[in-house]
C-alpha cells in the first residue's frame, strides 16, 4: 500500500515508517519538522516538508503517489504545554486535523489510523482501562485527542471515513536506528537516561503524594517498535474491511516514577540524580491499559516485554547518538 504518514519524522512516526518499509509498504511522510527530524525519516520514504494545515503541502503529499490510507500522527503532544497553550492544541490537533480529513475526502481516501492517547480516559476509572472505560480527559491535550476521535466517529457514521484510533499509553524505547530526541525534552525516560550520563541536571520527580504504592505516578510503558507494528496491522485491518474503533496500546503493567528511576539505575549501572518537585499540572495519578482488544482484533502482542528491555534499547540508542539526530 501507499501510506501517507503525517508526523513521520517524529519519535513514534519515524518508527512507524520504518515498520511500514520493512513490511514492503511505500511511505510518504508529511512533517513540518517543528518537532521531528529530517534524519529520522527512513531513506526509502519520501518526505514532504510542510504542515497538515497547509493546502499546498497536503496537495504535494497526496499527489506524490496514489494514497491508499493515512496514518495521522502529526500533533502537539505535551500535557504541560497544553495546559499553558490550549488554543494552540485546539488549532493543530483539531482544526488542522479536520482539514486533513477534508483533504482525504477530496482525494477519495477513506482509511485512517489515528494516533490517540490514554489521556482521553477518566483517570478515576478502575484500572486497567478498557476501550469502554469512561472518557474524561484531565488536560487540554487529552481533550483535543478525544474531540478528534468524536469527529472521526461522526464522519464514519456517514460513511465518509473508516478509522482505527490507537490510544497509546507511555511509548518508550528505541529501534536500532531511531530513538527519542525531542527538543526541550519533557518525557521521563529520556530525561533520566541523560541524567545518568551526566548530561543533564537532576530530574524532578513530579509529585510524591499520589495515592499510589510509593506516592509517585504510575504509567504503562510500551515499546515504540511494538506500537509501530500495531499501525501496520491496523492499515491491513482496515483494508480487509475491519470496523471503525478505538484500541488501547499498552503493556498492561503499571510502573511508578520511582520504579522507573530504579530500573534506569540497574540498566545503565549509574546513579540517576533526582530532585523532589510538586505535581505537574494535568498529570493523572495512574494510567494502565488493557490491550486485550488490540490483541484480539489486530492479532497484536508486544514483543519487547518488561521495562528493562525497553530501557536497554533506549539507553543503547542514546549511547550511540549522544547528541541525538544531526538535523
Ligand atoms: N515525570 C517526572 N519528572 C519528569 C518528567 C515526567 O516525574 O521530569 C513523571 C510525570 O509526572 C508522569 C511520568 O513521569 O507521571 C511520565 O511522564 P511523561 O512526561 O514521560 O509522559 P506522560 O505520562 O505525561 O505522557
Amino acid at each position: 500500500m501507499n501510506v501517507l504518514v503525517t508526523g513521520g519524522a517524529g519519535y513514534i512516526g519515524s518508527v512507524v515508517v520504518e515498520e511500514l518499509v520493512r513490511a514492503r509498504h511505500s511511505a510518504i511522510v508529511l512533517d513540518d519538522l517543528s518537532s521531528g527530524h529530517r534524519d529520522a525519516v527512513p531513506p526509502l520514504a519520501y518526505l514532504v516538508k510542510g504542515s497538515i494545515g497547509d493546502p499546498e503541502s497536503l496537495g504535494q503529499a497526496f499527489q506524490a503517489k496514489s494514497i491508499d490510507c493515512v496514518i495521522h500522527l502529526a500533533a502537539k503532544s505535551g500535557v504541560a504545554e497544553s495546559m499553558a497553550r490550549p488554543d494552540l492544541y485546539e488549532q493543530v490537533n483539531v482544526t488542522q486535523g479536520t482539514f486533513l480529513l477534508d483533504t482525504m475526502r477530496a482525494h477519495g481516501v477513506t482509511d485512517l489510523v489515528f494516533s490517540s492517547s490514554a489521556a482521553v480516559y477518566d483517570p478515576s476509572a478502575p484500572m486497567p482501562l478498557t476501550e469502554s472505560s469512561p472518557l474524561r480527559p484531565s488536560n487540554p491535550y487529552g481533550e483535543t485527542k478525544l474531540r478528534f476521535e468524536r469527529i472521526l466517529e461522526e464522519r464514519a457514521a456517514t460513511g465518509g471515513i473508516r478509522y482505527v484510533a490507537l490510544r497509546y499509553f507511555n511509548v518508550a524505547g528505541a529501534s536500532i536506528d531511531r530513538g527519542e530526541d525531542h527538543r526541550g525534552e519533557t518525557h521521563l525516560i529520556p530525561l533520566l537516561l541523560d541524567a545518568a550520563r551526566g548530561a543533564r541536571e537532576p530530574v524532578p520527580i513530579y509529585g510524591s503524594d499520589y495515592p499510589t504504592r510509593d506516592g509517585t505516578a504510575i504509567r504503562d510503558y510500551i515499546h515504540v517498535v511494538d506500537v509501530a507494528e500495531a499501525h501496520v496491522r491496523a492499515i491491513r485491518y482496515l483494508a480487509d474491511g475491519g470496523e471503525n474503533r478505538a484500541l488501547n496500546l499498552g503493556a498492561g503493567q503499571g510502573v511508578s516514577v520511582r520504579e522507573v528511576i530504579a530500573a534506569v539505575e540497574t540498566v545503565t549501572g549509574r546513579r540517576v540524580p533526582t530532585v523532589p518537585a510538586p505535581r505537574r499540572q494535568g498529570d493523572p495519578p495512574a494510567l494502565i491499559a488493557s490491550s486485550d482488544a488490540a490483541r484480539r482484533v489486530l492479532g497484536w502482542s508486544p514483543q519487547f516485554e518488561g521495562l528493562n528491555v525497553i530501557l536497554e534499547t533506549a539507553w543503547g540508542w542514546r549511547v550511540r547518538h549522544p547528541e541525538g539526530y544531526k538535523e
